[in-house]
This record gives structure tokens, sequence and C-alpha cells, in this order.
């Protein structure tokens, strides 16, 4: 799959928008979710290479709504809150709960969910927790990306990656098992890679 270069400009060409100005929109949208601190916001930043960042955050969980970005006019990448399950309270749980029915689970031009895990530490707790609860209540399709791999020695990001895809092929149902995808924000390997499946999956 090759991405010309009015593509991958597309992407550093993001805009933040409100809800309602893309209420109606027919463009296709994907949306990213994780862990807080997992290294989300960097990756956004780093994806589109936009003087109009997402906010790092310093504190996990600060974020609370959903931020959209349109990438020129091919798509809008979502940015949902960082989550935290295992020690969270049960509010925070339903909060989560209504947001993936009333925008994961029912949006009609998301086109797929992008899963950030540390690969430092693969699938953990607060991470089953979520998908668990995605895959109750959404049909939609889910690719898990492991971040900051440049923390991580190539034989353990390649025991990570197996462990992972194991897990996922075994006990969710709407994860996409063919490969996960593996990045860093800090040195920039497999970011286009990433492109080209996002705008892959939006059918571009
Ligand atoms: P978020 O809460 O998921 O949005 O996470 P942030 O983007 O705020 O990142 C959390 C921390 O991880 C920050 O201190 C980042 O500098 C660091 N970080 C993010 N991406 C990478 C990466 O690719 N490599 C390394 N080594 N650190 C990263």
């Amino acid at each position: 799959l090759k991405m010309s270069k009015d593509e991958i400009q597309t992407l550093r060409e993001r805009k933040r928008v409100k809800l309602h100005e893309i209420k109606d929109s027919t463009l296709p949208e994907i949306a990213i979710v994780g862990r807080s601190n997992v290294g989300k916001s960097t990756m956004l930043n780093t994806l589109t290479e936009s003087p109009n960042t997402a906010r790092v955050s310093s504190k996990p969980g600060l974020t609370r709504q959903l931020n959209f970005y349109r990438c020129g006019d091919k798509f809008v990448v979502v940015d949902m809150p960082g989550y935290g399950f295992a020690f969270a309270k049960e509010a925070d749980k339903e909060a989560w709960k209504e947001l993936i029915e009333d925008y994961l689970g029912t949006r009609k031009s998301l086109k797929r969910i992008y899963v950030m895990i540390d690969a430092r530490h693969g699938l953990k707790v607060a991470d089953k927790e979520f998908l668990t609860m995605m895959g109750s209540t959404s049909s939609k399709k889910f690719q898990v990306v492991l971040t900051k791999c440049d923390l991580v020695s190539p034989p353990d990001l390649a025991r990570t990656y197996m462990v992972v895809q194991e897990e996922l092929k075994k006990s969710f149902k709407n994860a996409m098992t063919d490969r996960v995808l593996m990045v860093s924000s800090y040195t920039g390997a497999g970011m286009n890679t990433l492109r080209k499946d996002m705008l892959f999956a939006c059918g571009q």
C-alpha cells in the first residue's frame, strides 16, 4: 500500500473542530483510545505533525471530553479520554460506558478504533476491562497499537507482540488480529505504517 505525498500532507493539516460542526459530516472517522499516560497525546501530535497540538498531560486522566481533529478533507481523528479502570470509581466506569454506548457503539461514520497499549506492559487489567466493556456494547473493529517501542528491546518487543496478539485472538472478537501495530513517537518508528492503516481503514 503506497501513500502519496498529498495523503501524508492531509494528516499534517489537522484542524480542531467541534462535534456540532461535523455532526452530519460524511467524513470517515477513526477514534484513538488508551489508558492514561500511554502516550496517546504525544502520538497524536507526532502523527499529524501539526502545530495545533493535542494537550500532553502531566497528570493522567484529566481530559474527559472528546476532541475532534479534521485531517484535511479526508477524515476526522477523535481523541478519546484516557481510561484507568482498575482503580477507578464506579462513576468513572459508568461515564465510560455511556461514552461507548453513545459514541463508539453507534457512530455510523466511525470506521475503526485504535487502542493504544504501552509496549513495556502489554495488556494490563485496565485494558482488558475496557476492551471487555467495549466488546459488550459495540461491534466496531479495533486495532491495537503498541506505544513507546523505543523503551523496549527488540526481543522483548517481539515477545509482547506475540502475547498481545494471542490474548486478542482468544478473548476479544472485535480485535483485528492479523497484526499489532508498533510505534514510537520519539523515534517516529512505525508512524507511517499507522498513517497508512488509518487511511486504508477510511477507504482512502
Ligand atoms: P497520554 O496521557 O496517553 O496522552 O500520554 P502523553 O502523551 O501525555 O505521554 C505520557 C508520557 O509518556 C509523557 O511523559 C511522554 O513524554 C511519554 N511518551 C509518550 N510517547 C513516548 C514515546 O514514544 N517514547 C517514550 N520514551 N516516551 C513517550
